[in-house]
């Protein structure tokens, strides 16, 4: 009895060898130079900040280099897979604009080195493990559940490192005949790798993050073929997924790190030239004053529609990412403004060796600079789109009136100092909602009175401002009568004049513009009052001086 007679009872249908693969998945034929990187997520669920994170380097550096991005399901450990993830995967790279330029999606399959789908490329995973098995670099194993926790607790008491390695590999040997004879049996098996390394030799590991790297060997017979549904582990089906599909460069999270010397060996068992690999870092955050990983469970903005929803502008966020990816893309954007992220120049080495500190209050900035340099139709649009899947309230208030909208937005926009008080879309319904008479005489809301809390006082200002000094025709009359009416009723219209002698006074213009600001707004801080007041007209700035007066 051969191997091969052994890789025949195992996988009796299987014909294809692997010669007849590499024929089928033929060099890509690009540019000297181009890289091609996968996105390979499982579809459990949402994407995460650290897989946009990924998503966004490998789409980087396969564009910069006229390359190619594509997406891979691996979608081996039916378990944990949750139905309809790829769905909200790929609206994510979607709405990113991080479109791969191969993928499988609805049925519908974009590229040559598909299929695109790990599940649907069994057989091509059972006609590897089976030239394995063939050359002895594979075989199957019998232990169950249970000798394999009897033989971690043996490791554990024993302080020996744990899995299935030299001695406690126990069904490495086996003789073909006793597996053989086993499989007929009916007894159930996995299929193990067999390993050739020594774990206490150390070998160079190039990672394009963290430079050169000397990790030991790996002595571990890795299962590459789950009993259930003889689906491949992620270990094997990247090790021939990314050979076949030509990827030149792996990016994936830290985590895989340790699995690396298992790669390199099994590249190395077929005479496949291993890719390069980009190991990335966790993604931190601050807590208070101690630095943890972003949890996938506790923090909200772990998960990627966080951002959707809360309408952060999609390039606010990719900015977010760019400048924790590279420590140079800050400065890179500073001094090229105009310029697309994708002309930046990635490099790895450039990247955090320890972990990617994410800061919301940073993107909160980054956001604000980007809404504040939005026309107010792109504005207008934007959060049109936003409001029309997130909040019913804005939407109607933007549909009533579109253009009474774009001129509250408009306000302090569309000028060489823009405002920055818009980091989300949905900030903008609380920074509006006094614009609409019929939300501000019904909200509940505070005055926010400051200097100047007597209700005569404030009622004499009011009364005096509307018979005798609006005028709306232009911005410097406006304010030219404000200051009038600060001299006639005892407030200084000169700010310095106030500051060298305010017991000579009453007030300042500053306290009377507050009045008029909280009057018509109930709030003290607020876009150019000017504006505010234009875009009111004097019949609704007037009922709302009554409303003062009456309450
Ligand atoms: N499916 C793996 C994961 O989601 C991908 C790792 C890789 O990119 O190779 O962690």
């Amino acid at each position: 009895m051969t191997n091969k007679d052994l890789a025949d009872l195992i996988f009796p249908n299987i014909t294809k060898t692997i010669e007849d693969y590499e024929k089928e998945y033929p060099s890509r034929n690009l540019p000297s130079g181009a890289i091609v990187t996968r996105f390979a997520p499982s579809p459990t669920g949402f994407i995460h900040l650290g897989g946009l994170f990924q998503a966004l380097i490998d789409y980087t550096i396969a564009k910069e280099s006229n390359g190619v991005f594509y997406l891979r399901f691996e979608d081996t450990d039916k378990a944990r897979e949750l139905e309809g993830a790829d769905e909200i995967i790929m609206h994510t790279l979607t709405h990113y604009d991080l479109i791969p330029d191969e993928y499988e999606f609805n049925g519908k399959t974009v590229g040559n080195y598909g299929p695109y789908i790990q599940s649907e490329r069994k057989e091509i995973y059972h006609a590897f493990i089976k030239h394995l098995i063939e050359i002895g670099r594979a075989y199957p194993c019998f232990c169950d559940k249970e000798e394999l926790d009897l033989m971690r607790e043996n490791q554990e008491t024993m302080k020996i490192r744990p899995g299935y390695h030299g001695r406690f590999a126990r069904c490495s040997r086996l003789s073909i005949e006793e597996a053989i004879e086993k499989i007929k049996n009916g007894e159930k098996y996995v299929i193990r790798f067999r390993s050739n390394g020594n774990f206490d030799n150390k070998f160079e590991f190039d990672d394009l993050r963290q430079g050169k790297l000397y990790l030991n060997e790996n002595d571990i017979d890795e299962v590459i073929m789950k009993s259930e549904n003889m689906l491949p582990t992620y270990h094997f089906a990247h090790v021939v997924d990314d050979h076949l599909m030509h990827t030149t460069y792996v990016v994936r999270g830290e985590e895989w790190l340790p699995s690396a010397p298992k790669h390199i060996q099994m590249f190395e068992a077929f005479g496949f030239e291993a890719p390069k690999y980009i190991h990335t870092p966790l993604i931190m955050k601050k807590d208070g004053e101690t630095l943890r990983k972003i949890s996938k469970r506790k923090d909200p903005e772990a998960r990627m529609s966080y951002y959707e929803e809360l309408g952060y502008p999609k390039l606010a966020v990719i900015e977010s990412l760019m400048t924790i990816i590279n420590s140079n893309y800050e400065e890179w954007h500073t001094s090229n403004p105009d310029k697309k992220f994708t002309d930046f120049k990635f490099s790895a080495d450039k990247m955090s060796t320890s972990g990617a500190l994410y800061d919301l209050m940073k993107l909160d900035d980054i956001s604000k600079n980007i809404i504040s340099k939005m026309t107010k139709e792109e504005l207008y649009q934007e959060s049109l789109n936003w409001a029309s899947t997130y909040s019913e309230t804005l939407k109607n208030l933007i549909e009533k009136d579109p253009d009474y909208y774009k001129s509250i937005i408009n306000i302090e926009r569309e000028q060489e100092k823009p405002r920055k008080d818009i980091a989300k879309y949905s900030d903008i319904e609380n920074l509006i909602w006094y614009m609409y008479d019929d939300i501000f005489y019904n909200k509940e809301k505070t005055y926010e009175w400051k200097n100047i809390t007597d209700k005569d006082e404030i009622n004499k200002i009011l009364n005096t401002y509307i018979d005798k000094y609006i005028d709306l025709s232009d911005k410097d009359i406006w304010f030219n009568n404000i200051k009038l009416m600060c001299d006639n009723l005892g407030y200084a219209s000169n700010m310095k004049e106030y500051k060298k002698d305010p017991s000579a006074f009453k007030g300042s213009v500053a306290d009377i513009s507050t009045v008029l600001r909280v009057a018509l707004t109930s709030k003290s801080m607020t876009p150019d009052l000017y504006e505010i007041m234009s875009l009111l007209g004097k019949d609704r700035i007037k009922d709302r001086f009554t409303k003062i007066k009456e309450g």
